[in-house]
Formats: C-alpha cells, sequence, structure tokens
C-alpha cells in the first residue's frame, strides 16, 4: 500500500494529508497561525510554517517507504506561504526519489468532495477565508461562473468580527452568537435589519455589506442581531448565484467547500434550495471544509493517474493560478 502525502500552505493553514491508492482521504494533521492583533502577514505566516514542518511530518504514523508521491497546493495563495509548501514538498520528492505533484488548490477543495460526498457533477460554491467562487465543471475545466469582486466572504466575516473584539477566526463566533440572538428573539424580523445585498449579476461584492453592519452596530443595534443579518444576507447571496447556476448548467447537485461551508446556515440554506429545485446538496465532513493537506493528496494521486507529475523546474509557486486553467483529465 503506498500513500500520496498532500501538503497545504496557501495562507494560514499549514497542513500535511494523506490520501491511499484507492484515493481515500485520511485525516490531515493542521496547524494555524492564529494573529494576536489584525489580519495575517504572509512572512510571518510563512516563518510559522517552517517551525512545524519537521512536526507535522512525524506527526503521521507511516514511514517515508509507505510514500509514492509528494503533491503540494501551487497556488493561488499567499507567495512566502506557497513557497515554503513548495519547497519542503520538492525536497521531500527528491530525497525520497519519488514523483511530485504541484496542485490547484481551489480544484482540490472540489476533488475532495466529489471523493468523499460521492457527487460526481456538481456546481461548487466554495466559500473560504480568501475565496468566493460558484464553480462548474464545462468542457473539461472547472469554470468559474461567478465570484467575488471585492474581498472573500470569510474575510468579510473575520474583519466584522475582529472589529467587534472577536479573534480570528471570527466566522464560528459570528455564527453562536446569531443563533442565540435568533433563540432568543423567535419573532424577528430580517426586514429590521437590513443590509446591502451583494449579488451583482453572477458576482458577488462584500465590502458594502461590512460597512454597513459595522454602522448598524455603531447605531446601536445588539451585536447578536447584526450577526444574524450579516449571515443571512451574504449566505443568501451565494446560495441565490450557486442557484442560478444550477439552472444554467442543468446540474443538478450543489457541493459546498471552504472553512465557510462549516457555517450550519449556510448548508441549511443549501438544503432547501436543492429540495425545492429537486437537485441534491453535499457538504463534506468540517475537516475536508477547511483548508487540508489530504485534498491536496487527492487531487495529486489524480493527475499522477493520468500521467501528469510537475518537474521540479516546473515546481514554482503560481500565486495568482485560477481554477480554469487546470485541465481537467479525470473525469
Ligand atoms: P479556509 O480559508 O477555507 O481555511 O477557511 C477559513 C475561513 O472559514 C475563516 O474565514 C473562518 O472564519 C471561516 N469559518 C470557519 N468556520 C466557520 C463557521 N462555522 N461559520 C462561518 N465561517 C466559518
Ligand atoms: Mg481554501
Amino acid at each position: 500500500m503506498g500513500y500520496t502525502l498532500g501538503i497545504e500552505s496557501t495562507a494560514h493553514t499549514f497542513s500535511f494529508g494523506l490520501c491511499d491508492e484507492n484515493g481515500s482521504p485520511l485525516p490531515s494533521k493542521s496547524v494555524f497561525v492564529r494573529p494576536v492583533k489584525g489580519g495575517i502577514h504572509p512572512r510571518e505566516a510563512a516563518d510559522h510554517h517552517v517551525i512545524n514542518s519537521v512536526e507535522l511530518l512525524n506527526s503521521h504514523q507511516i514511514s517515508t517507504d509507505e510514500l509514492i508521491a509528494i503533491a503540494f497546493s501551487q497556488g493561488p495563495g499567499l507567495g512566502p506561504c506557497l513557497r515554503i509548501g513548495a519547497a519542503v514538498a520538492r525536497s521531500l520528492a527528491h530525497r525520497l526519489n519519488i514523483p511530485l505533484v504541484g496542485v490547484n488548490h481551489c480544484v482540490a477543495h472540489i476533488e475532495i468532495g466529489r471523493e468523499v460526498c460521492g457527487c460526481d457533477d456538481p456546481v461548487l460554491l466554495y466559500v473560504s477565508g480568501g475565496n468566493t467562487q460558484i464553480i462548474a465543471r464545462l468542457s473539461g475545466r472547472y469554470r468559474v461562473l461567478g465570484e467575488t469582486l471585492d474581498i472573500g466572504i470569510g474575510n468579510m466575516l473575520d474583519k466584522f468580527a475582529r472589529e467587534q473584539g472577536i479573534p480570528f477566526p471570527g466566522g464560528p463566533v459570528i455564527e453562536q452568537l446569531a443563533r442565540e440572538w435568533c433563540e432568543n428573539n423567535p419573532d424577528a424580523k430580517l426586514s429590521d435589519y437590513e443590509l446591502p445585498y451583494a449579488v451583482q449579476g453572477m458576482d458577488l461584492a462584500f465590502s458594502g455589506i461590512l460597512t454597513a453592519a459595522r454602522h448598524m452596530v455603531k447605531g446601536g443595534d445588539e451585536l447578536g442581531a447584526v450577526c444574524w443579518s450579516l449571515q443571512e444576507h451574504a449566505f443568501a447571496a451565494c446560495i441565490e448565484v450557486a442557484e442560478r447556476a444550477l439552472a444554467h448548467t442543468g446540474k443538478s447537485e450543489i457541493l459546498l467547500g471552504g472553512g465557510v461551508a462549516c457555517n450550519s446556515r449556510i448548508r441549511e440554506m443549501s438544503e432547501i434550495m436543492a429540495k425545492e429545485r429537486s437537485s441534491t446538496s453535499f457538504v463534506p465532513p468540517k475537516m475536508y471544509c477547511v483548508d487540508n493537506g489530504s485534498m491536496i493528496a487527492v487531487l495529486g494521486r489524480l493527475h499522477l493517474l493520468h500521467g501528469d507529475s510537475t518537474m521540479p523546474e516546473n515546481s514554482g509557486i503560481q500565486q495568482h493560478l485560477r481554477t480554469n486553467e487546470t485541465p481537467i483529465l479525470w473525469a
């Protein structure tokens, strides 16, 4: 039995994960940069990744003899962070004399979802810290049908939370505050807490909603109420564009991915929308929604199965790699 090792280092998460010869992922071992103050600093995050790399590799209960390939996130992401993952991957592949595969991080979110949820040809709603995209496979590529025009939805939630004194990652705390407020105010009307709607054609934008939510708190509204409204507006916008993508493409599966897909409200909205369209909503376990090395291993194995590996001279990072730049050879 041989395993593919996947190394994820696009931003705050540094993670090593495995998948077996059949493509099944094993849980990743991960460390996270948690800035005490402010946002994530790319160089400080990269230093953090370097310090943790040996321990992360050793934390897996397999020997290096059992590895048959090394996959890594080649992009998109923060340059200094990506460089660390790429350097570790290159040296391991060279040292063990096994193939190296650079993969597209966004595509990895789709492929782990297809693998663990058993869906075939989904529209992916990819909602993470830095990315918000609606993606579907058309003519051998994953095409971006819609995306955020400014900041990622997770970054928006984290930024709002930070301003309210909630440390990174703010998304889960916003979820909890919203839920508690809802339970205590079952008759609340969304129209009393209106925020701008983030849909622009097939695209999304979140900076306006962030500013308006900030003003709402300053104006004296309860934080829980604003968290609730923020989630309702931002998630509804994402689900609306995903629904339109289902209608345009004629597909009948929606797959959620990215850290914000851990949120039970967006999961619920996706299920309701899918049901109304006689479609199915899929969500991977939380450990495979957030950034993780196992998804990189799963995608690396798929590339290798189709004879696609990365020569060291082509293994430079691609900070601005787009989802649709990667040919999909396996589906
Ligand atoms: P990723 O960039 O995919 O690793 O995901 C990290 C992002 O997911 C951060 O912005 C978090 O705030 C966000 N996140 C994690 N859990 C939740 C949650 N339960 N609700 C909303 N956002 C979340
Ligand atoms: Mg991600």
